[in-house]
């Protein structure tokens, strides 16, 4: 393909691949769409637990079961009210039976796990899980998996493109600009996880779980990080601190929605 019109072409790209994020309404690159994050996440989860099905890795313990299930129940009927079109995704949960690992996540789409070392090692209340799986939610809710695709997609296009266009000075303009453009993009993890904490919050209050679980759930975290933590909260490190603050301030703001009265909604699970 001639140099110019894949810049042409990339340039284009970028200028119809901004997407309003669903939830906060920030704008995101997007060159992956969401369905198609859904596809391949699709596709990696199975990857990820039939080798794990077939050690026996994935817990079967009922009570477990029972009470992750329930947590996670309440939250997605919340999820649906945000973005009711998500109810036709193939939302489900399955917990990883490894006490060393401190994880949980929620692909595109509604695949989950979390890992029995987040719930042993943090001795964690329930409260303190509706917060895990609501942050972890939120992600998907964001599209947050087709953000990082697109990024890292960009990211190498980018390279690729700036290689190519070195020899012609106003092409090569063109593929500064755009590394420029990306630029901006790039810190976006540290701003995803923000986002997935702000909306977790407010899942978990609406799904009655206490809000002021988000800050004691960060205190063990921070005990634990130096254990073999893998979880996300973790992985891209806005200032532990910091962030407690936030978190904390929400409060009085969740506050009304936790002690709503009455029972809250189910959303009926499937189990296999
Ligand atoms: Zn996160």
């Amino acid at each position: 393909m001639p140099i110019r019109s894949f810049t042409h072409i990339f340039l284009l790209l970028l200028v119809v691949a901004c997407a309003t994020n669903p939830v906060t309404g920030r704008k995101q690159l997007m060159l992956i769409s969401e369905k198609q994050s859904i596809v391949a996440s699709r596709d990696a989860y199975v990857k990820l637990m039939e080798p794990l099905e077939e050690e026996g890795k994935i817990n079967t313990d009922p009570e477990v079961e029972k009470r992750i299930n329930l947590i996670t129940a309440k939250l997605i009927a919340q999820a649906l009210k945000y973005r009711p079109e998500t109810e036709s995704w193939d939302w489900r949960v399955k917990i990883i039976d490894d006490p060393k690992t401190v994880n949980a996540f929620c692909m595109a789409g509604g695949k989950m796990a979390i890992y029995t070392g987040l719930i042993q090692q943090l001795d964690a209340t329930d409260d303190e899980l509706a917060q895990v799986m609501g942050h972890e939610i939120a992600h998907a809710l964001s599209a947050h998996t087709a953000e990082r695709m697109s990024i890292a997609m960009a990211t190498s296009l980018a390279v690729t493109g700036f290689a190519l266009t070195q020899d012609q000075p106003g092409v090569a303009l063109a593929g500064a600009s755009l590394a420029a453009a990306l630029a901006i993009q790039l810190p976006n993890s540290r701003r995803s996880e923000s986002e997935a904490d702000v909306i977790g919050i407010e899942l978990a209050a609406r799904a009655g779980y206490d809000p002021h679980a988000a800050v004691s759930l960060w205190e063990k975290m921070a005990k634990v990080s130096g254990n073999d933590s893998k979880f996300d909260f973790l992985s891209t490190h806005p200032a532990p601190a910091k962030r407690m603050e936030v978190l904390g301030q929400l409060i009085p703001e969740m506050m009304p929605y936790y002690e709503e009265k009455g029972d809250r909604p189910l959303y009926p699970l499937k189990s296999d």
